[in-house]
Formats: structure tokens, C-alpha cells, sequence
């Protein structure tokens, strides 16, 4: 099947698990065994953000075994700028962290592709605007769209003045209670960055970047479980 690999773990004395997100089964976790060795086929075919076509058996529980992989797609450039490899990674983490098995991902899967191949062509591409962009992209992909233009408790369309994860989306001042500050900077971007394509992704500056990421987080937190920046 076909996959982007999204991490790689060193397991015992030669193998590798890594975790990938397919199309048809969601992410799935799978042991490379002897792919540490210098003589692996397996080896250098498995690197986080490589595109792949994964052979895989089901052994007990979730935990599957690569039983062959060829590369689709390698993406070298984005190895090579700081800021795409950083967007990329990023991007891989938060998938992996609202993937789960057994559940089709065609919309994730796709969404990464893009990401990728958008940072391999052009890896200036990379940085803030993309990495949330690409996130706001992701949760509306899981069914979760952020009501931006009018409050999301009581529906009046000025006075906006926090976000509110629990109401889903950014709340008037007399709604507001406890919800963060967001500015008029954040919420375009978000407003332009879910009605574009990927490449064509708005820049940010701080402090606007850390409103989105801030509102991101708490979508994710409250109405999928999810903490996105975590590692593990
Ligand atoms: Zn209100």
C-alpha cells in the first residue's frame, strides 16, 4: 500500500518501527526487522517523509511487519533548507498524532503528498504560513472548520475578540469570559488559508502565528483528544 513514512524508531538490536499514514487503513504502525543493518534493502527505503509503497503483514495486534518497500518518492530538497525541513516534520508529527489505525486517511494521506512535493519543489515555501496553513487544511480534512466570521456563541458579526475552542471558533468580547485574545492578522489568515489552494498559503508573523497555532491546539484538543505538539 501506499504511505509516507511519518517517524522512525530504533527497536532492538537491528530493527526499526516506524509509523506511516496510508490511505486505505489510516496510520499504521509496522516493524522493519534488519533494517538497521548495512545491508538492508529495507534500510534507507523507510526514512521519515519519504513516500512509499509499503508490503505489510498483519501479525497480532497493531503492530505490522514490512515484509518489502519501494520508494515512490524521495524528497532530497527539502532536506537541504532549514525551514521546509522543519515545516515537513512538523507536518508529520501532527498527522501522526490524529491518525489512528484502521480508519481511511485518503484526505490526510493527499493533503501530506501535497505538502511535501509543494516543499521539495520550492523549499523557501516552508516556514509559519505553510506549517499552519497546512493544519487548519488538516483539521477541516477530520470535519473540523473554525466559524471565523461571526461569534461563535451568539452569532454577532463584530466585536470579535478571542477564540474559544470549546464554542469552535473566535467569540464577541461580551461572550468571550475566559477564551485568549485573537487579532484581526490571525483570523485572516485563517480566513484566506482555508479558501486557497496549499501553495498559495499566506504568510504570518509572529504574533499572529502564535494566535493560529494557539487556536489549532485547542480545536484539536477539545474536539478530537488530541494534543498536537506533543512527541510520543
Ligand atoms: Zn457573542
Amino acid at each position: 500500500m501506499e504511505a509516507v513514512v511519518l517517524r522512525s524508531m530504533r527497536y532492538g538490536e537491528a530493527d526499526r518501527i516506524l509509523h506511516a499514514v496510508t490511505p486505505e487503513h489510516g496510520r499504521v504502525s509496522a516493524i522493519a526487522k534488519g533494517a538497521r543493518r548495512p545491508r538492508s534493502k529495507l534500510g534507507g527505503r523507510l526514512e521519515p517523509l519519504s513516500a512509499v509503497r509499503l508490503e505489510l503483514q498483519r501479525g497480532r495486534g497493531d503492530l505490522m511487519t514490512v515484509v518489502g518497500a519501494d520508494t515512490l518518492v524521495v524528497h532530497h530538497r527539502i532536506l537541504t533548507a532549514h525551514a521546509a525541513l522543519e515545516t515537513a516534520q512538523r507536518a508529520a508529527l501532527v498527522v501522526d498524532r490524529v491518525c489512528v489505525p484502521d480508519e481511511p486517511a485518503e484526505r490526510v494521506h493527499g493533503l501530506l503528498r501535497t505538502l511535501l512535493a509543494l516543499l521539495d519543489e520550492a523549499p523557501d515555501r516552508g516556514g509559519e504560513g505553510m506549517a499552519l496553513a497546512f493544519e487548519l487544511k488538516l483539521l477541516y480534512a477530520l470535519g473540523l472548520q473554525p466559524v471565523l466570521t461571526t461569534c461563535a456563541a451568539c452569532g454577532r458579526p463584530d466585536g470579535l475578540a478571542g477564540f474559544d475552542p470549546v464554542a469552535g471558533g473566535v467569540v464577541c468580547s461580551a461572550c468571550r469570559r475566559g477564551a485568549p485574545p485573537i487579532g484581526a492578522a490571525a483570523v485572516g489568515f485563517m480566513l484566506e488559508a482555508l479558501g486557497r489552494p496549499l501553495a498559495e498559503a499566506p504568510a504570518l508573523e509572529r504574533p499572529a502565528a502564535g494566535e493560529v497555532e494557539r487556536a489549532l491546539t485547542g480545536l484539536a484538543a477539545e474536539h478530537l483528544g488530541v494534543d498536537l505538539r506533543r512527541r510520543g
